[in-house]
């Protein structure tokens, strides 16, 4: 299944003459990116998504990636995004899906770790396919091994996403609540919000 064809469901949710989403594109880079995109929605969530075969493959985690590896944090499969995604920040207009702020809450590349363990064949498309994801982030919040296990099929899949006991595991951090703001811009959602609804304000000009 070409790019396209994986994009399908995002256009067809989407008008890009009223958002300024990504309509599609963007090129691979060398090493896979990963990012998680804090969405003030009608509830807030945050979007964890890995480039896999020339997409973004994505996940609704309404808590967030926990680095306490006892947690076991719900993710719900949602449609495939364009690669140039991952470099959204701004607000989603009132009427549009998704509707509301979104912003690059952590960002970096990330491993396959089936495929470092030398599991035969277990390319990223493989595992997701296989319904088990084994992945090392190298994020500037979360670092380290994260699996993530399908447990339901059907339109929406249901997945949990387990940290590993590794370095970057750590019980007592709270990364959602103690580093809330952008990694890219450093803006807080209201920050994006407001300089969404001013931009010359934005840009340190005069409105
Ligand atoms: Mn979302």
């Amino acid at each position: 299944m070409g790019g396209s064809d994986k994009l399908k469901r995002y256009k067809e949710k989407r008008d890009f003459r009223r958002t300024r989403e990504p309509s599609g594109g963007g090129r691979r880079s060398g090493r896979p990116r990963f990012v998680i995109q804090k969405h003030d929605a009608s509830s807030l969530h945050y979007d964890f998504r890995l480039e896999i075969d020339g997409v973004l493959v994505s996940w609704a985690v309404p808590k967030g990636l926990s680095t306490d590896p006892r947690d076991r944090r719900l993710a719900i499969q949602t449609e495939d995004h364009p690669l140039d995604y991952a470099e959204f920040e701004g607000v989603i207009p009132e009427g549009e899906y998704g509707a509301g702020t979104v912003m690059i809450w952590d960002a970096g590349t990330f491993r396959n770790l089936r495929a470092d363990k030398g599991e035969d064949g277990l390319d990223l498309g493989a595992s997701l396919e296989d319904g088990l994801l084994e992945v090392w982030l190298d994020g500037e919040k979360l670092t380290g091994g994260y699996a993530l296990k399908r447990t339901s099929a059907g339109d929406r899949p249901k997945w949990l996403a387990i940290k590993m006991d590794d370095e970057g595991a750590d019980a007592r951090r709270r990364p959602t609540r103690s580093q809330p703001d952008s990694v890219k811009t450093g803006r807080s959602l209201e920050q994006i919000a407001a300089d969404e609804a001013d931009p010359d304000e934005a840009r340190g000009g005069r409105g």
